[in-house]
C-alpha cells in the first residue's frame, strides 16, 4: 500500500460518502435542527442556523496516559471521547448537531485508525451527530473534540438556576465508571456473577451514556443542570456556587448499581459514587411545583432519575446518613492541578 499523506488519511478514515450513513431509524432523538451545508473538505464546515434556536458548543481534550490508559483499544477510545463531549451538550438540554476532531497522532498506524474511525462513526450515527471537520497533525496522542448543538431560544439549562427548596436529582447510577477505571487491568475471567460485574463496570468507563434524550426532557423541568465528570460532590458544588445556594444530600438515596455494590464494600461504593469521576450522568434541580410532573415522566420510563436531596439556603454541601448524622467526604472529586 502507498504511504498515506494527511489528506488521504482524512479521506479514507473520516470523510463519509452518503452511502455510509445510516438512516438513523433507531435514533430516539428529535431530528437534527441544523443542516450541514458543507462538511469535511473546505476551509470551514458550514451549518445552517435556525433563528428560533441558539447554538451550544463545547470542547474537550483527552490525552493518552492522562485521560485514558496508554495503548487503549482505539475503538473504545474514540467512543469515549465523543460520548464525553455529547454529555456536555446533554447537560445544556441541547440537541447535538455536529462535531470537529483535532487529532494528534504519534504515527500513521492504519490498524489504529481503522478501529478509531469505526468507534467514532458508531457513536456519531447513534446520536445523529456528524463529523464535519478537524485537523490532523503528528505528535503525542491527543484527541480534541469540539461539539455543537442547538436549543430552542432561551431554553438552555444553566448551572446557576437552582433555588432554595428545589429537589436535587441524578440520572442513572453513580460510581460505576470510577470503579471500572480501577479495574481496567483486571482480566474478566469466566462468566460468573463477579466477572459480569467487573465487565459491566469497565463498560461504564469506556462507554458512558451521554443523557441527551433526558436533557431534552429536562428543559421543561430543571432549574439547573450539570453533567458529572469530576464526581457528584464536585459537580453539584459547581451548581451551588453558580446559584449561590447550599444543599443537603441523603446518602441512602444515592443510586448505586448492583455490580458496584457486589464488587465493593458499601462505604467504598459510596465514596466512588460521591467523589469518583467519569460518570457522565446528569445532576439537576427541580422546583417543587414541577416535581410531580417530573416523577410522572420517571414512572412512564422516559428517564431514569433519583431524587437525592434538596437545595438549602445555608452555604455548603451536607451529606446525611440514614440516621441523619452528617458524614464528611472532604476528598471531593478529581482535579487536574
Ligand atoms: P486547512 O489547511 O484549511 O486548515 P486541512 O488541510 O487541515 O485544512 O484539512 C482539510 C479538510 O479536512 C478540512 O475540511 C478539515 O476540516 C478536514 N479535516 C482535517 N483533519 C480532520 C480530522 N481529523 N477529522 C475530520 N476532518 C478533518
Ligand atoms: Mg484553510
Amino acid at each position: 500500500m502507498m504511504p498515506m499523506n494527511e489528506f488521504a488519511l482524512i479521506k479514507r478514515y473520516f470523510e463519509r460518502s452518503d452511502a455510509d450513513k445510516s438512516d438513523h431509524s433507531g435514533a430516539v432523538l428529535e431530528a437534527p435542527i441544523q443542516g450541514v451545508v458543507q462538511g469535511i473538505g473546505d476551509d470551514c464546515a458550514v451549518l445552517s442556523t435556525d433563528p428560533d434556536y441558539e447554538t451550544v458548543m463545547s470542547t474537550d481534550t483527552l490525552i493518552s496516559g492522562v485521560h485514558f490508559p496508554e495503548n487503549s483499544d482505539p475503538r473504545l477510545t474514540a467512543q469515549r471521547a465523543l460520548r464525553v463531549n455529547l454529555s456536555d451538550i446533554a447537560a445544556m438540554g441541547g440537541q447535538p448537531s455536529a462535531f470537529l476532531l483535532a487529532l494528534t497522532l504519534p504515527e500513521l498506524n492504519e490498524t489504529w485508525l481503522e478501529g478509531f474511525s469505526l468507534g467514532l462513526r458508531q457513536v456519531s450515527d447513534a446520536y445523529c451527530c456528524p463529523l464535519v471537520g478537524g485537523d490532523t497533525i503528528r505528535g503525542p496522542l491527543n484527541i480534541t473534540i469540539s461539539i455543537l448543538g442547538t436549543v430552542p431560544r432561551g431554553r438552555a439549562l444553566f448551572r446557576g438556576g437552582a433555588q432554595v427548596g428545589d429537589a436535587i436529582y441524578v440520572t442513572g447510577c453513580l460510581g460505576d465508571s470510577a470503579a471500572g477505571l480501577g479495574l481496567l487491568d483486571s482480566p474478566v475471567q469466566g462468566d460468573g456473577s463477579e466477572a459480569r460485574s467487573v465487565g459491566y463496570l469497565k463498560k461504564r468507563y469506556w462507554q458512558p451514556s451521554p443523557r441527551v434524550s433526558e436533557g431534552l426532557i429536562l428543559r421543561d423541568y430543571a432549574s439547573a443542570a450539570i453533567d458529572i465528570s469530576d464526581g457528584l460532590l464536585a459537580d453539584l458544588g459547581h451548581i451551588l456556587r453558580a446559584s449561590l445556594v447550599g444543599a443537603e444530600l441523603t446518602l441512602a438515596s444515592i443510586p448505586l448499581s448492583a455490580p458496584l455494590v457486589d464488587t465493593w464494600a458499601k462505604t467504598k461504593a459510596m465514596t466512588l459514587a460521591l467523589t469518583g469521576g467519569d460518570d457522565y450522568e446528569l445532576c439537576f434541580t427541580v422546583p417543587t411545583d414541577k416535581v410531580a410532573m417530573l416523577e410522572l415522566k420517571v414512572r412512564e420510563g422516559l428517564l431514569s432519575a433519583h431524587r437525592i436531596g434538596e437545595i438549602s439556603a445555608k452555604e455548603g454541601l451536607i451529606c446525611r446518613d440514614v440516621n441523619g448524622i452528617v458524614v464528611d467526604f472532604s476528598d471531593a472529586g478529581y482535579q487536574h492541578f
